[in-house]
Parts: C-alpha cells; structure tokens; sequence
C-alpha cells in the first residue's frame, strides 16, 4: 500500500514523521518480542528490560530519576492525569488555575471540571501573547489544588518562563503542571532546574509514533492513578503498556537531545527566511506572538483580507501542508482560541496561518513557499471583499501550479513503487 506522503511538510506542530532510526528500534517489539512485559516467563519478562531501558532513555531527555516516568497514551492523557490527580489528592482545594492559551486538553478539560463544581481560572495574555506572572500571583487561593501552564504554545511557539512560575506555586504551597509538549528538540528540558511537579511530553511530536505519551511525577508528589485496572507503571496507570511505542519513545528521546543544535541554527534559520520573506514581501502580513520568546520553529502569520482556510487549501493542491489554529479546531469556523486570547479581531485570527518547521526540512522546502505564496495570497485578495485594495498584476496560473505538483506526486510515487 502506497500513500503519498506530503511533500512540503511545515505542520510539525501538529505531528512529526517517525524517523527512521526510531522506526527501527520498535519493529523487533512488534514482531518477535511481543510478548507481555508483566509476565513471569522469560518470553514476556525480558520485554521488560527494554521497557525500563526506555524509561531511562526517557527520564535522560528531562533529567529527571527513571521512577518519576509514567507512561501514558498521549500528552492529552498525561494533562488530565496531572490535574486529576491534584485534585483527587487535596479534596478540601476545589479551585485550578491554567491559561486561556492552552491546548484544547488542557481547555477542555477545565471546562469539564467546571460542569462537576471545580473553579477553573483562566489566565489572560497579553497581545505578544506573553503572561503576566503578578497576575497569576494575585490569582492564586488558599483552595488552589494545582495550576498547569505550557511551557511553549503549539500555536504561536511563546515561551512562558516556568522556572518562575514554579517558584511561586512552591512559594505558595500549589501543586504545578506544565505542558511541554512542543519542548523537546527544540530546548532544553531539566525538571530541577524547572522546578515543576508534573510535566507532560507526547512522542509523537518528537519523531516517534503517536499513541505514547508521559507524565513526569516529581517524586514524593502524592499521585492518584487516572487510568485504574493493573500494577503498570508501578500502580500508577494501568493498562498492558505499549512496548513498541515506549521504545521508540526512549530512541526518539536520544535523537532528540541531539538534534537541539540543528533545531536551534539551521531550522531556525529556515524559519526566519520564510517569515522574514513573508513579512517584508507580502503586504498586510503581521507575526503574531512575541518575536524573542519563541520556539525556534514556528511562526504563526496574519495575512490580512485573507481566509487562512482558503489559503491552506490552495496550499495543499501544491503539497504544502500548513495549518490555522491547531489541528484539533480545524474544521470549526471559530477562529483560534490563542489569537483570541491575545486580542486579535476575529477578522484578523482567521486570516492566521502556522508554519511550523523541523530537522526535515531544507532550504528548498522554503524556497518552494516563497516562490507560490505570494501570488497565491495576491489571487485570493483580489477575490475577496474584504480587500480594500484594487491590484491588476494577476498572471500567477494557480491552475497549472496544481498540476504540476500532482504530476511531481505521481512521479515520486510510482518510483517509491518501482524501489
Ligand atoms: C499535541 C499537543 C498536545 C496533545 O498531545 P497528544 O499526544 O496529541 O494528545 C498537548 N499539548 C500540546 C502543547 C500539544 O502541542
């Protein structure tokens, strides 16, 4: 079975290709160890081996101790367990604090957690998207079981500082979680040096499969298991544990220390070309999100007069994969809750496209969007009614362009075929 892989892939926000090397590692998991890691014969016993070689590998990447690794299915389950948890563990404390730029887990969650008589704060930002950590001070409560910010928006890449944050809820005696979901690759992770009592990571934002997640629990933190069934995990999940996910999530986590150089020079030099090229070529284009606070390998884009779903589309036809708020609200006509939160006009947040970048991609990935995007933007503003403005220079022929992209596709596929 062949599927065409996308070609120019700038969503790596949203998932990551597994990489080759991870891939690797897991396939013996699935076809000659696949025994069960909790059974006492020898054929599922020294599965397990491999599972706790993982956990260091894992436990490495956050500097953190092997025991304070629990693995889950997702970075979206190691969220809700985080704040379940705190609150199963200090009944008398009903109240959690957590931003209005969250991932949907995160926002969701609180949002089911109001409907079952939990006081959920929100946390505003302000229009760099950056937070304001006296306010988040005046907010905290006696009752305040736990409060759970990213480390880094999916969105915008804005870098919130949790070492400091974590200071404060220490100082204050509140449980923290931070979402780091986005963090590995990109910059260092060290759970002292944070500080932070739960932090959650999700492999297949790292270059291994989707289906694997943790939560890191700082020892001695008292923890309520979210998942009840067996002993996994040393009784903190349950559930037979997904061997082949969990080693591919050890390799990636290698992989992923030694790609924060790449990630830091050359992709983030690909991200700025773009942006850069963007912002000065194309006009009533703005950055949303602070410029300096910032992953290196998002940018998130307003192009004026513009739907982005409009331009996503005419950017898929020529295999450019991109994306307006998270994957999780796409298809919705809500514009993003992030730039929302930041106080962009809905007019504005829905024009917002995201690229995201990532050690696969290379210079001329980059220069395949600069050589389309502006007209493809051109062509759509002279459509639109919104555009104020009355361009006659239109002789891109996005027609042909789409062609030509399907004709390239279905080359390369059927030369992956003939291999
Ligand atoms: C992707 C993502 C999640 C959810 O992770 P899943 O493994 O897909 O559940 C949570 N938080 C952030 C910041 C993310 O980018």
């Amino acid at each position: 079975m062949i599927s065409a892989k996308p070609v120019y892939y700038f969503d790596n926000n949203a998932t990551t290709r597994v990489a080759p090397e991870v891939m690797e590692v897991m396939i013996p998991f699935l076809r000659d160890l696949w025994g069960n890691p909790s059974s006492a014969y020898s054929f599922g016993a020294q599965v397990h081996g491999h599972v706790e070689k993982a956990r260091e590998k894992v436990a490495a990447l956050i500097k953190a101790d092997p025991r304070e690794v629990v693995f889950t299915s997702c970075g979206t389950e190691s969220n809700n367990a985080a704040l379940h948890s705190a609150l199963y563990m200090n009944p008398g404390r009903k109240h959690v604090i957590t931003t209005r730029v969250e991932h949907s887990a995160n926002i969701n969650y609180g949002e089911f957690l109001q409907r079952r008589g939990i006081d959920v704060t929100y946390l505003p930002v302000e229009s760099d998207g950056l937070l304001d950590v006296h306010l988040l001070e005046k907010l905290i409560r006696p009752d305040t079981a736990i409060v759970s910010v990213m480390m880094a928006n999916n969105e915008t890449g804005v870098l919130f500082p949790i070492a400091e944050i974590a200071a404060l809820c220490r100082s204050k005696g509140v449980l923290f979680h931070t979402d780091a979901v986005q963090v590995p690759g990109k910059l260092h992770l060290d759970v002292k040096e944070l500080g932070v009592d739960f932090l959650s990571l999700s492999a297949h934002k790292l270059h291994a499969p989707k289906g694997i997640g943790m939560l890191y629990v700082k020892k001695r933190t008292k923890f309520q298991s979210y998942l009840i069934g067996g002993h996994q995990e040393r009784g903190r999940r349950g559930g037979t544990e997904n061997v082949a996910g969990i080693v591919a999530f050890g390799r990636a986590a290698e992989l992923a220390v030694n790609s924060l150089h790449d990630e830091n020079t050359r992709v983030r030099g690909l991200r700025d070309r773009l942006e850069n090229f963007i912002l000065s070529h194309i006009p009533n284009t703005v950055r949303n999100g602070n410029k300096e606070h910032r992953l290196p390998n998002t940018s998130n884009i307003a192009f004026d007069f513009v739907e982005a779903e409009a331009i996503l589309l005419l950017l898929d036809g020529l295999g450019i994969c991109a994306s307006s708020g998270s994957a999780c609200t796409t298809g919705s006509l809500d514009p993003s809750h992030v730039l929302t939160a930041m106080g962009l006009p809905p007019m504005r947040a829905r024009g917002s496209v995201r690229f995201s970048l990532g050690i696969y991609n290379s210079d001329a990935d980059v220069d395949y969007v600069i050589e389309h995007l502006p007209r493809i933007i051109q062509k759509l503003r002279d459509i639109s009614p919104l555009n104020p403005g009355h361009p006659d220079n239109n002789d891109y022929d996005i027609e042909a362009a789409r062609q030509k992209h399907e004709a390239d596709l279905a080359a390369a596929i059927k030369e992956s075929v003939a291999a």
